[in-house]
């Protein structure tokens, strides 16, 4: 069908940019190797998208000012029958390579629109963060589709938030700007991941569609211990205050980490002290009982 002919010639055409970026390592058995292993896990992928090995899980996000959790993030989870659960880290960078993200990509987009969708069902209206890779924005249609997506579904665009990374900015291509301000323009949330971890300059950042800035959980592990660390976060703070962005602080797990970002203002927080990533029913109980809690002790 259709969807398999494009599969197969994203692939070959993956294959012959690998081959010719190696006219010169003709001879490296390790690079040829590596192509190798990406075709396989390529095909791997694939077929785990049709044999459903594939579900996103969702992680709390809550709102410093009142505790509340009112956004999460969906992650992705591999399922492998033999290798056990495989972590995105390994798999989505060799997707991005292949062309694979594409199909992965449009996989989590529907079902986090569906699992919103059941989560309103039962009550829990959260704003859901969804990590996008550049190449999914190449389609000059992408903004457009999944606007239509989320009209179909009920689900107001301002309940969506997409992740990007900094390289992303720093490519600047027309087509994936043009959707980037199309989808902001529409009321979703742009957010920059890992904040701090790439080259974008202050001022370029202004230039571009984004709301929502994410600090690199990398900032966070050694606050407020170690002084450097902790200015630094401190400046990534006042650096979003100051282009009047929201601000996310990635890899909370202790309460001292809570109290510093209480008062450095930073306004949402996500990390192992309020939750991992949970599938759709653990995560709407919960957020009911997370909420339920806050709301009692304010009485
Ligand atoms: P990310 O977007 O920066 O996601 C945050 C990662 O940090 C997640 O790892 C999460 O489990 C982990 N994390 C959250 N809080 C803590 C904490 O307190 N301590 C520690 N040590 N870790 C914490 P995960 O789920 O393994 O995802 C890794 C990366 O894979 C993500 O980084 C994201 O870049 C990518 N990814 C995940 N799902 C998707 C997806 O659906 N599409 C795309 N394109 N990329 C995805
Ligand atoms: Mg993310
Ligand atoms: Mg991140
Ligand atoms: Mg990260």
């Amino acid at each position: 069908d259709a969807e398999h002919i494009v599969k197969c010639a994203e692939l070959a055409l993956y294959a012959a940019k690998s081959s010719g970026s190696m006219s010169v390592a003709f001879y490296d058995e390790r690079l040829r190797q590596t192509t190798e292993q990406h075709i396989l896990l390529h095909h791997e992928m694939i077929n785990a998208l049709d044999a459903q090995q594939f579900h996103v899980e969702y992680q709390p996000v809550i709102e410093t000012e009142t505790g509340l959790l009112t956004r999460c993030e969906a992650l992705i989870r591999w399922d492998h029958p033999e290798r056990g659960t495989i972590s995105p880290g390994e798999f989505i960078p060799i997707a991005e390579k292949t062309g694979a993200i594409i199909w992965i990509g449009e996989f989590v987009m529907r079902q986090v629109i569906q699992d919103w969708q059941v989560m309103r069902g039962r009550g829990i209206d959260v704003t859901v963060a969804v990590n996008r890779s550049p190449r999914e924005f190449n389609d000059k249609h992408a903004a457009k589709n999944w606007l239509l997506a989320l009209e179909d579904a009920n689900m107001p665009p301002d309940r969506l938030m997409l992740e990007i990374t900094e390289s992303m900015l720093m490519r600047n291509k027309d087509g994936q700007l043009a959707n980037l301000r199309q989808l902001r323009d529409a009321g979703v949330h742009l957010a920059i991941d890992d904040f701090g971890t790439g080259y974008s300059s202050l001022n370029y950042l202004r230039s571009y569609p984004i709301d929502v800035i994410k600090i690199d959980r990398g900032f966070l592990s050694n606050v407020p211990e170690n002084n450097t660390q902790t200015a630094l976060v401190e400046v990534l703070i006042r650096i979003a205050h100051t282009l009047d962005m929201q601000v996310v602080a990635e890899g909370v797990e202790h309460a001292e980490q809570v109290d510093f970002l209480f008062e450095k203002g930073c306004h949402y927080q996500q990390g192992f002290y309020y939750g991992r990533s949970m599938k759709l029913d653990h995560f709407i109980k919960f957020t009911k009982k997370h909420n339920a809690e806050v709301l009692a002790k304010r009485d």
